[in-house]
């Protein structure tokens, strides 16, 4: 049986004040998840959710270990504070940062070789979809951060780029079909989140797919009502 988890994705939005908020509202629901929060909030999240059932986790992390990379955050930095979980290979990341394969499966197996979870994201474009390469891509993601060590106990997201932020989303069926593709790519207990405007009233519905373990939420997780409904979904 593989335990169900629910990540919120803050992307860069919030304050110390709405961190504070929202975090207390998500601890007073007593729902297990986790929350990938700005690295400004980092300090903030450890210690607020020291002791709850929320985890935590950063957005990204360098690729390199130390040295004259200013403005990067290594992964030993974000084991020192005891991150749980980091984002890699998000779609904006690869999209708006110019992220290649061969960069996010080394920061993967940075995160790997720190003790911190990746959850790594793979998704096609619509342009991709609507020419039937969906496997094809979501594949080739895969298995360049496979090729770095295999999967442990990574998470995988399937955010079609498509349906992040739009308001747009994969149907239950759409979601089951690329995951069952991943699922034959990995192993049974590996974790496969769908991401892609998860809102309250669509989310029970994709997690009830067999290969759906779960979500990674954007919009909707800076909504504290809204989240705590997603988690509860699940
Ligand atoms: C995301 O950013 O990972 C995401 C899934 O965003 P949204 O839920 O807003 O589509």
């Amino acid at each position: 049986m593989r335990e169900r988890l629910v990540a919120g994705n803050w992307k860069m939005h919030g304050s110390r004040e709405s961190c504070r908020a929202l975090l207390d509202a998500i601890v007073a629901a007593d729902v297990a998840c986790a929350v990938c929060v700005p690295f400004p909030y980092l300090a903030q999240a450890a210690e607020r959710l020291r002791g709850t059932r929320v985890a935590w986790g950063a957005q990204t992390l360098s690729e390199h270990a130390q040295g004259a990379f200013t403005g990067e955050v290594s992964a030993a930095m974000l084991g020192e504070f005891g991150c749980r979980y980091v984002l890699v290979g998000h779609s904006e990341r690869r999209h708006l940062f110019g992220e290649t394969d061969a960069q996010v499966a080394a920061k993967f197996a940075a995160a790997r070789a720190a003790g911190i979870t990746p959850i790594l994201c793979v998704g096609e474009t619509l342009q991709e979809r609507e020419a039937g390469r969906t496997q094809e891509v979501v594949a080739r993601q895969l298995d360049a951060a496979l090729a770095r060590g295999g999967i442990g106990d990574a998470v995988v997201a399937y955010e079609p780029v498509w349906a992040i932020g739009t308001g747009r989303t994969a149907t239950p069926e759409q979601a089951q079909e690329v995951h069952a593709f991943l699922r034959g790519r990995l192993s049974a207990q590996t974790r496969l989140l769908y991401g892609g405007s998860v809102k309250p009233d669509n989310a029970a519905a994709i997690f009830a797919m067999p290969d759906v373990d779960g979500g990674l939420i954007g919009g909707a997780s800076l909504v504290a009502n809204d989240f705590i409904a997603i988690c509860r979904a699940a």
